[in-house]
């Protein structure tokens, strides 16, 4: 089965085609066949379009537009043509997965792309207006390009839709509430993955485990995972809320707000810059967002870039601390993504903060590497696992889910 996913940012887009020859779904991620990545952060009206084979092959170019649908046409033709081609036509793709940000109340579950459900991403757009006009534009551009291939939506909500009301539901007139002012949380799609990838190198049975995962990249938050599904999470009705992040300033006290507008002026936008860019690491050391060059700066003496990861760790620490509290106990701890993945200290010093538990790294195993193993000691309370998170993986997974309960067949 040729599965293509798409994962649409503001400003990027990455693709890549998985191929799954077996009857039941891998159990560890294969490398795609293909993989491209556009960026257009750096110069507007300009894609900045990488993509690579399994085989080795390289391609890098730069094309003058800002439209994702001319980018995807390009994109599909070097699947099948040039030095990247690693199919022969376009319709031996079977399927085509999207991530999507937002899915609102309504979407629990990944689900097959109709007029409804593009409706229903459309509608969903004041909630996530980055993303979610960007995930319809990759959906309409594959449906104008492949036909009636099936697509599906998979939510990176979707994961967060059980947690209970009493975690969900923001303390402010029921009114709002129900408007949908709510906790959905977000990175769900990564989530998903750590918690069962956790299970599989564990050996145990999902269900029985009380799991926190730290998804820890230039936008950060953790879930609290039980019987299999979050329970709790930090980021809320956007992604602003909870955990220090790279640019985003994460929880603060809305009183800071109504501060800033009465006795500063600002202005809707301007608050919205100030939090989501301006704030975080990024904001208390006036350095960066960017981990690794926090680190440089603390190796040069820096102290505000010293008291950006000070306040960063004592948070992380702080959310842990919350979260193994809605699960009543902690069974295993993982970190993930750009930070979580790279930084042992950063996970040194948020497990220290945890050694009255009982949890205790093992040093070496924390330092040299780890990916998708257990780096805790052998007499640790709790286990700490490092993933490599894979939401590609796992969205070609609901796809393959999909096609083997509904298998719609192509035109
Ligand atoms: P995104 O949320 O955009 O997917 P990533 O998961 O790629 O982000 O994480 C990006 C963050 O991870 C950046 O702050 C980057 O500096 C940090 N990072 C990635 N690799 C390393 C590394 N080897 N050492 C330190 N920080 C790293």
């Amino acid at each position: 089965m040729k599965i293509l996913v798409l994962n649409a940012g503001s400003s990027s887009q990455k693709c890549c085609l998985y191929d799954i020859s077996s009857d039941t779904f891998p159990q560890e991620a294969p490398k795609p066949l293909w993989f491209a990545k556009v960026d257009w952060s750096h110069h507007q009206g300009t894609a900045e379009i990488e993509i690579s084979t399994a085989k080795g092959a390289y391609l890098q170019e730069e094309i003058s537009t800002d439209s994702r649908l001319e980018v995807i046409v390009y994109l599909l033709n070097t699947l099948h043509q040039g030095s990247t081609q690693v199919i022969n036509q376009l319709s031996e793709i079977d399927i085509v997965g999207h991530r999507v940000v937002h899915g609102g109340r309504e979407y629990r579950d990944s689900v097959l792309i109709t007029e409804d459900v593009k409706n229903a991403i459309a509608n969903l757009s004041n909630l996530a207006p980055e993303h979610n006009p960007a995930n319809l534009e990759g959906i309409i551009a594959i449906a104008q390009q492949l036909g009636n291939i099936p697509q599906v939506a998979v939510f990176d909500t979707a994961f967060h839709s059980y947690i209970p009301h009493a975690a969900a539901i923001y303390p402010i007139p029921y009114e709002f509430v129900e408007q949908g002012i709510r906790r959905y949380g977000f990175h769900g799609i990564s989530h998903q993955y750590c918690g069962n990838r956790a299970a599989q190198i564990l050996n145990q049975d999902l269900a029985s485990l009380r799991l926190i995962n730290c998804h820890l990249g230039n936008g950060c938050s953790l879930a609290a995972i039980k019987n299999g599904r979050s329970i709790d999470t930090t980021m809320g009705f956007t992604p602003l809320d909870g955990l220090m992040m790279g640019n985003r300033s994460g929880a603060v006290d809305p009183g800071i707000i109504i501060y800033l507008m009465e006795k500063e002026n600002y202005t809707p936008e301007q608050l919205n810059h100030l939090l989501n860019k301006e704030s975080g690491l990024k904001g208390i050391s006036g350095v960066s967002g960017d981990f690794r060059q926090i680190c440089d700066a603390i190796s040069q003496g820096c102290d505000r870039a010293q008291l950006a990861l000070d306040i960063y760790i004592y948070r992380l620490k702080y959310y842990i601390g919350a979260m193994i509290a809605s699960l009543e106990g902690l069974d295993v701890l993982i970190f993930t993504a750009g930070v979580g993945e790279n930084v042992p200290d950063v996970r040194k010093l948020t497990c220290e903060g945890f050694s009255f538990l009982g949890l205790q790294l093992d040093n070496h195993k924390n330092e040299n590497k780890p990916i998708d193993i257990d780096i805790s000691s052998v007499n640790s309370t709790v286990r700490v696992l490092v993933i490599h998170t894979q939401e590609d993986w796992q969205i070609a997974y609901e796809c393959w889910r999909q096609m083997t309960k509904n298998p719609r067949t192509k035109n």
